[in-house]
């Protein structure tokens, strides 16, 4: 299997292994004034011995790599931090910062944040219990600090050319990469070709009101697909080259589901989100609470911003109504 891909920009994938139902991350080598790895794998044994591989099939050790950006806190993009040498840079946005250190007092929160919230969309017991294995990917996280905090607009010191976008969503610490001389995005997760990005819910990182999701990628993705861009380097599969029509589909398809949860809702009456997840997703519920949660609730709040539902959430667990 070919794990590496090299591009004449200097720029290489390398795709490695993953314990998670997603397959393989990709992984960026940008040879620029600086060496740079762009995010970094999950934490195991086989996906570091598989990068030291392919690194020196380029011609490089990981000790030569200068400085690190992620582009998010998941861990199939930060678990090998532990594995670079203390002393190197490590580039994201803030929001990443209790994730990859393992803050106490968030996780704290973190789980509170989603136990209310998985009774609110209407979890019993059984399936309560299954949400819990939400942390357990944290498994393969890392436990390093962020040293550099990115935003809106940034300039990474030795990699000139290339700029910081805020593109939360996926993830609310989640940024892309991009270079407008060349047309060409480090995306992350933000677009990936054949799989839709999956809205999570997460923890309010400033405030307490829970980020809707949803239509944070949303605007990401409307962002995106203003710019001219050739090649988008992606975290999973391959790179996107048509990046305008492909937002245009997702966008399309997401629509369409929001119109099915409406149809529901005006066909069954009032819902909570599990019962429509159960709708939605009969198989896959089971296997992938947070996931498909997550799905639903982004298209319920679609609908409620632009009017189409309403949401009592004086009950518990929420019930959601059609207008
Ligand atoms: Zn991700």
């Amino acid at each position: 299997m070919n794990r590496l891909t090299s591009y004449s920009n200097g720029i290489h994938c390398i795709s490695l292994p993953t314990p998670f139902a997603v397959g393989d991350v990709n992984v960026h080598i940008v040879e620029s004034e600086k060496l740079t790895l762009i995010d970094a794998g999950v934490k195991t044994e086989e996906a570091w011995q598989v990068f030291k591989n392919e690194l020196q099939h380029i011609g490089y050790s990981y000790t030569d790599i200068e400085q690190v950006v992620i582009t998010h806190h998941h861990p199939d993009h930060v678990g090998m931090l532990d594995f670079l040498s203390t002393d190197i840079p490590i580039f994201g946005h803030r929001f990443n910062r209790p994730w990859i250190t393992n803050d106490e007092v968030f996780f704290k929160h973190h789980d509170q944040f989603y136990l209310d919230l998985f009774v609110n969309l209407g979890l019993d017991e059984a399936l309560l219990e299954k949400a819990a294995h939400l942390k357990d990917p944290l498994a393969f996280n890392c436990h390093r600090e962020l040293t550099h905090e990115l935003q809106e607009g940034d300039k990474i010191p030795g990699l000139p050319g290339w700029e910081v976008l805020e593109t939360p969503g996926h993830a609310q610490s989640h940024i892309a990469l991009y270079h407008k001389e060349n047309s060409l995005l480090l995306g992350g997760d933000l677009l990936i070709g054949h799989i839709s990005s999956n809205p999570l819910f997460e923890p309010p990182m400033k405030g307490n009101e829970r980020p809707k999701t949803l239509l944070q990628y949303n605007s990401s993705l409307r962002k995106i697909s203003d710019l001219d861009l050739d090649v988008i380097y992606t975290g999973h599969g391959s790179i996107i080259n048509h990046a305008t029509e492909l937002i245009k589909e997702r966008l399309h398809k997401q629509e369409k589901r929001a119109e099915l949860v409406l149809e529901l809702l005006k066909k069954n009456g009032p819902q909570t989100c599990l019962q429509l997840c159960q709708s939605l997703f009969p198989q896959v519920y089971k296997r992938e609470v947070a996931l498909t949660l997550s799905e639903t609730l982004g298209q319920l709040d679609y609908l409620e911003e632009d009017n189409y539902i309403q949401v009592d959430r004086t009950k518990v667990p929420w019930l959601f109504y059609s207008i």
